[in-house]
């Protein structure tokens, strides 16, 4: 059982109402959190919501205005950084230009006065984990970018600190470089076990690596959960937009059973059905949300009278490669998105601008949130 599902487990970190103020400015507004060991824990948010300044907090380089952090149970306010079990790898790298690989990476276990045949030893050791062999003699103006951001990662690494610090580690990588570097760092973070914390505004990164990601908008946490629960059970509009396409619906509640709701809804030009129970008044407004790819798109009205159904006409259709995005204008006068996987070779479309078309979609596949 993973340490997070299990009750019995205690935190590795711990925050508990922590608040940091800048003067009259809340960055960072009284969060309570739990991070486990050998969690791979993301902080997702946009520019300036506070991701930074709570990393900066548990590597002990800002101090909380108010509340505790504790760490494996003690607690963090009297801990300068240098004597907490956290190395933090930074945005910049911040490597020496004047040493090569091998030496930037030594460096720090050298200033702790670690012998030099275990220094010879550790750096070999995670020089190969991070494939980094062939260039243990070059100075860092003769890396490439992402080589540059294995060695910091590298001289992290050596520290053999309990909790590594990442503050947007991929931020400048390309794409591509940039995808291939996040299950390098997954298989790092599995190989040794250390607990991660990873800051990032990418959701698709921190649904690639994480155990867990908070999502934070102004100084607070929105929702913490799996990448799973996060991107299929969203706990409002908030979190559903954050995590990729989505659609929205307003509504107000017109029928609240334990297993499934009544929706009317104007934005969506019909009554909408969702399988499951929320805890709300009739007449309460709510909304629907429900990702493109879990809609269909037909040519005729759908048979199952439980099947949620809008009309419409296809606005536009953009071709993608693996899936092709459509956007209909609904009768209603709202406009949706739709993906579809594009299986087979699509030389002509069966379905294609200007056709009046039924947008459906299951019970069970929208969510309905109250805020
Ligand atoms: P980004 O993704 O852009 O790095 P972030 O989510 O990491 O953003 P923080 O760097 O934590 O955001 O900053 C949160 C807010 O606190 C910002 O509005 C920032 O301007 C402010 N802030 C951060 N450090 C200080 C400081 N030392 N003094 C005053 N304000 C600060």
């Amino acid at each position: 059982v993973e340490a997070w599902k299990d009750p019995s487990q205690e935190p590795y970190i711990r925050l508990e109402n922590v608040t940091k103020k800048f003067g009259d400015f809340t960055a960072v507004d009284n969060i309570s959190l739990d991070i486990f060991k050998s969690e791979f824990f993301s902080l997702l948010g946009p520019s300036g919501c506070g991701k930074t300044t709570l990393l900066r907090m548990l590597a002990g380089f800002e101090q909380p205005t108010s509340g505790r952090i504790l760490l494996d149970g003690e607690d963090m306010s009297k801990v300068p950084p240098y004597l907490r079990p956290v190395n933090m790898m930074f945005q910049s790298y911040a490597l020496f230009p004047h040493m090569n690989v091998e030496k930037n990476i030594a460096f720090g276990l050298k200033q702790d006065g670690v012998p030099s045949p275990e220094i010879k030893t550790r750096v070999d050791e995670v020089i190969s984990m991070v494939q980094l062999e062939q260039f243990a003699k070059r100075k860092p103006h003769q890396l490439s970018g992402g080589q540059r951001q294995r060695v910091a990662l590298a001289r992290s690494l050596v520290k053999k600190p309990k909790m590594l610090l990442l503050d947007e580690p991929l931020g400048a990588l390309d794409k591509k470089l940039r995808t291939r570097t996040q299950f390098e760092l997954m298989n790092i973070q599995e190989e040794t076990g250390i607990t991660f914390v990873i800051v990032t505004h990418d959701q698709e990164e921190a649904m690639t690596v994480s155990s867990r990601i908070a999502v934070m908008d102004h100084g607070r946490i929105i929702q913490t959960a799996t990448p799973t629960e996060i991107y299929e059970v969203p706990n409002s509009r908030y979190v559903a937009n954050f995590l990729g396409e989505v659609n929205i619906f307003e509504g107000r509640v017109a029928e609240n059973a334990r297993d499934h709701v009544l929706i009317q809804s104007q934005e969506a030009g019909c009554t909408i059905r969702a399988d499951h129970g929320i805890d709300a008044a009739d007449g309460a407004t709510v909304w629907v949300a429900v990702r493109p790819e879990k809609m269909y798109i037909n040519l005729e009205a759908p048979d199952d009278p439980n099947t949620n159904c809008m009309t419409g006409q296809v606005w536009d259709i953009g071709y993608l490669g693996n899936l092709s995005i459509y956007h209909i204008k609904l009768d209603s006068g709202t406009m949706v998105t739709m993906a579809r996987t594009n299986k087979e070779r699509v030389v002509e479309r069966k379905i294609t601008w200007d056709d009046r078309v039924y947008v459906t979609w299951a019970p069970d596949a929208g969510v309905v949130l109250l805020s």
